[in-house]
C-alpha cells in the first residue's frame, strides 16, 4: 500500500477516455488509489474502457449514453440493453434542457426513461445521472421507474433548486460534486442541505473549466476543501467520509 490509501482521493463522474491519453488517464487515477468511476458517453465506448478498467485496481468503467448524444447515438440502445445486465455501473444517463440540446429533448426523455426502466427492473446498478436545466424532470423518471428502489442514483453536478435537493434527498440520492459548482450559490446552498454521507466528489474531466486551468481525473482537493469548510470539518475527515461512502458504493 502505498501511502494512507484512508485519504486518497474519490473521482465519482470523469470521462477518462476522452482525455487525451486514456491508458495515462486510467495508470493515474490507479497509481493515486482514486476511486474511480470512469463515465462513458455512448455504449460503443463502454467494452474498451471496461476492458482497461479490468486492468486497474481503483477505475471503475460506467455503461453511458450521454443525453447530449441521444440525437446522433439512439440507434445504440440495443448495445445499451446488451451490455446492461452485466454492467454494475450505468453512466452518463439523463437529460438535457439546454438550448443546443432541447431538439432532441423528446427522444431524450424516451430513451433515459427505457434505461432507467431496464435498470430498476436488473437492479443494485449504481447510476451516474446528468440533471441540466431539468432537475425535477430526471428526478420524476427516477420515481416513476422505481429506480431509486432497486438502485444507487448519484446525481451529478446537480443544480436544482433547494426543494429539488431536498426531494432527491429523500428519494435515497448520492450527490457528486466538483469544485467548479460548489463555488457558485446553488452549489454552497446543496452543501449545506445534503448529508455528509451521500456526497461524493468528482472532476468531470475533462470538461470542467476552472479560471485557473482545468481539473485532471483524481484532482478533487479545491472540491474537499469547498465541502470542508461548509460542513466546518476538517479536510480530512471529508476525505475519509467521501472515501468510506465510494467504497460502499464500489465494494472495494
Ligand atoms: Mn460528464
Amino acid at each position: 500500500m502505498v501511502g494512507d490509501m484512508g485519504a486518497a482521493p474519490v473521482d465519482f463522474h470523469c470521462h477518462l477516455d476522452l482525455c487525451p491519453d486514456m491508458r495515462a488517464a486510467f495508470d493515474r487515477c490507479d497509481r493515486a488509489g482514486c476511486i474511480t468511476l470512469a463515465v462513458t458517453t455512448t455504449p460503443k465506448a463502454f467494452g474498451r474502457n471496461r476492458a482497461m478498467a479490468a486492468t486497474t485496481r481503483h477505475v471503475h468503467a460506467a455503461l453511458g449514453l450521454h443525453p447530449q448524444l441521444v440525437a446522433q447515438r439512439a440507434g445504440e440502445f440495443a448495445l445499451f440493453e446488451e451490455a446492461a445486465p452485466s454492467a454494475r455501473f450505468i453512466g452518463e444517463l439523463g437529460l438535457d434542457a439546454g438550448r443546443r440540446f432541447y431538439p432532441s429533448f423528446e427522444l431524450q426523455v424516451q430513451v433515459f426513461e427505457r434505461a432507467m426502466a431496464m435498470c430498476a427492473r436488473l437492479g443494485d446498478k449504481v447510476i451516474s445521472l446528468h440533471s441540466v436545466r431539468t432537475a425535477k424532470q430526471v428526478l420524476d423518471v427516477i420515481e416513476r421507474t422505481g429506480a431509486h428502489r432497486t438502485c444507487t442514483p448519484v446525481l451529478h453536478w446537480f443544480t436544482g433548486s433547494g426543494p429539488e435537493v431536498r426531494r432527491a434527498i429523500d428519494l435515497g440520492c448520492y450527490f457528486s460534486v466538483n469544485e467548479q459548482m460548489l463555488k457558485s450559490p446553488r452549489g454552497r446552498s446543496l452543501l449545506e442541505a445534503v448529508p455528509l454521507a451521500r456526497l461524493l466528489t468528482e472532476t468531470d474531466a475533462p470538461f470542467q473549466s476552472e479560471t485557473d486551468g482545468p481539473r485532471a481525473p483524481g484532482d478533487v482537493d479545491g472540491a474537499v476543501r469547498l465541502i470542508a469548510e461548509s460542513h466546518r470539518k476538517r479536510v480530512e475527515e471529508i476525505r475519509t467520509s467521501v472515501r468510506a461512502t465510494a467504497r460502499a458504493l464500489v465494494e472495494e
